[in-house]
């Protein structure tokens, strides 16, 4: 009898001790891969529009996914919102469930206003950041609150000439700050670890910007502020993943490699149009795209895509598509392994691998690609 206890006793030891390190594994290895592993695929298709949003540099992804619901991130540059709209009446999308501003730079919600007022929208997230001003171009107060307290005191002449010219470089934030309060729509800043459900088994989650956000301080030594608080994120539908990464620094895509991320995504949506200060080699080989897609304008002065992003996504066996070259670039797929279509607006041969030489620098820490610095054409470039 008290031999039996005995041998229950030590059974009931070993069990225990098999239980804790079952229970650790579970703890830091299942429940992380649980809370990201997302839905169940409908099996119906969902769709991708990496828009064309004209030979000026500007974004524009539209996601439909196998219910229906719509998103789009960001909506090109000034005045590109027309061309937006279009392609929303083309895919028979009669309002935006989600519209999602990656960061506050004219080529991203430049087109924003004109998208909110044309169409309905239900949900405006952004990452809450303001535009950031270059010094040279600053006043002492920021333009929304030059704008609320006029001149109340005896500010000289002087003083209010910066104040205009302020106001008017972040005339396009204003303007898209104006159209969603007006729209109605509501509002939410967003931050990483958030996740959309957006229908049919298709998710998207946020991946960047992490709080506390990068500082001026911390870009002292290279990088741009607003592309490096970026808004990043991933689009999950079955087997089917995609990386959308704004216009994210080397800064945003190290921060997102220490944390302990799931990266490895079907399609990855280069990073700032194909900039040099982008796409690092550590990322590439952490994110192993199928395909990568670049996002921007015959026009542009900035050498993007570079030709360094191009040789490494090349040697990391992806299969590129370029906007400036082909067009708008449509994705679909039924969220089965390798089970996806991409068809470009534009055919025939082009060589996709060939970057472009830069001008300017796209990257700068002085001031900048934000602020109207994408003017007339160069005229070295053909125009069609
Ligand atoms: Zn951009």
């Amino acid at each position: 009898m008290s031999r039996a206890t005995k041998g229950c006793g030590c059974a009931s030891a070993v069990l225990v001790l098999l239980l804790i390190p079952a229970g650790y594994v579970g703890w830091k290895y299942v429940l992380p891969w649980w809370k990201t592993k997302p839905p169940t695929p409908s099996g119906k298709e969902l769709q991708v529009h990496i828009l064309d949003v004209g030979p000026v540099e500007g974004d524009s992804i539209l996601i439909i996914s196998p219910t229906g619901t719509s998103v789009l991130i960001d909506a090109g540059d000034t005045n590109k919102g027309k061309v937006v709209l279009e392609a929303l009446k083309r895919y028979n999308v009669q309002q935006l469930d989600f519209f999602i501003a990656t960061h506050p730079h004219p080529d991203h919600i430049g087109g924003a206003d004109e998208v909110i007022k044309g169409t309905k929208v239900l949900r405006v997230i952004d990452n809450g950041t303001e535009p950031d001003v270059p010094e040279s171009l600053a006043v002492k107060q920021g333009p929304k609150v030059a704008q609320k307290k006029p001149a109340q005191d005896k500010k000289s002449a002087q003083d209010k000439k910066p104040a205009a010219k302020s106001s008017s470089i972040t005339k396009f934030y204003d303007d898209y700050k104006d159209a969603v309060t007006q729209s109605g729509a509501s509002y939410e800043k967003t931050q990483a670890g958030t996740k959309y459900d957006i229908g049919g088994g298709a998710r998207l989650m946020v991946l960047a910007p992490t709080e506390p956000l990068f500082t001026k301080d911390q870009m002292k030594t290279g990088g741009n502020l607003p592309n490096a608080n970026s808004i990043v994120i991933r689009l999950d539908y079955g087997d089917f993943s995609m990386l959308l990464t704004g216009d994210a620094e080397e800064q945003t895509e190290h921060r997102m490699l220490t944390k302990d991320m799931n990266l490895r995504s079907t399609i990855l949506k280069v990073s700032h149009h194909g900039s040099k200060y982008a796409t690092s080699q550590d990322f590439v080989e952490r994110v192993k795209p199928e395909v990568a897609v670049v996002s921007c304008g015959e026009w542009n002065r900035y050498g993007h895509p570079s030709q360094a992003v191009l040789d490494r996504l090349k040697a990391a066996n992806a299969k590129l598509f370029r906007t400036d070259l082909q067009g708008e670039i449509t994705i679909t797929t039924r969220g089965k392994e390798k089970d996806y279509v991409i068809k470009t607006a534009k055919e025939g041969a082009v060589d996709v691998w060939a970057g472009r030489a830069g001008q300017k620098d796209d990257s700068t820490r002085s001031g900048f690609i934000a602020y109207g610095d994408f003017g007339p054409p160069p005229k070295a470039v053909n125009r069609k």
